[in-house]
């Protein structure tokens, strides 16, 4: 048996195993680029693998966490949808309203969409389209050069 030195392992610095096949270590410039969050949404849902994986890990370490706090895109969500939907995170006045989801949002919205993402359910056809991408928020992102969603992803087992 070891001697005990008092000394914590450095797990922290260490990453977990399922983050060696996070698809986004190889596509850096896209995650980097806040102008590229159509771009990373769709990578994360149409080609990664450990999603569930990282949604779980990014609700845990963000949880209660204000926007500011935040960054990027992660299992699929926006800093500001993870802010938003996150029941024990903070909220200043000039912040977006918070998501509080009921079961009722109706598939092929932003609200469905997140939802899915939130709660790692399929994600159906409806939600998977262009139209959801039109609907939200930063429009201006979506410049004719934007690549269109990628057919529905398959789920993989991981
Ligand atoms: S789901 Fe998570 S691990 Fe996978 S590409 Fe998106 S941010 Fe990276
Ligand atoms: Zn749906």
């Amino acid at each position: 048996m070891a001697n005990y030195t008092g000394q914590v392992p450095d797990i922290a610095a260490r990453p977990l195993d399922w983050m060696e096949r996070a698809v986004c270590l190889d596509e850096r410039e896209i995650f980097d680029d806040p102008s590229r969050e159509h771009e990373a949404r769709i990578v994360c849902v149409a080609r990664c693998p450990v999603r569930s994986q990282c949604l779980a890990y990014t609700k845990e370490t963000e949880r209660g966490l204000h926007r500011d706090q935040r960054d990027g895109v992660a299992a699929g969500l926006t800093y500001d949808e993870r802010h938003r939907l996150d029941d024990t995170a903070q909220h200043r006045q000039d912040d977006g309203d918070p998501i509080r989801l009921d079961g009722t949002e109706r598939c092929g919205t932003h609200l469905a969409l997140v939802r899915h993402l939130w709660l790692d359910e399929p994600i159906d056809s409806k939600c998977w389209s262009g139209e959801v991408y039109r609907e939200h928020g930063n429009r201006r992102q979506r410049t004719a050069n934007a690549p269109d969603p990628e057919p529905l992803p398959k789920r993989t087992a991981s």
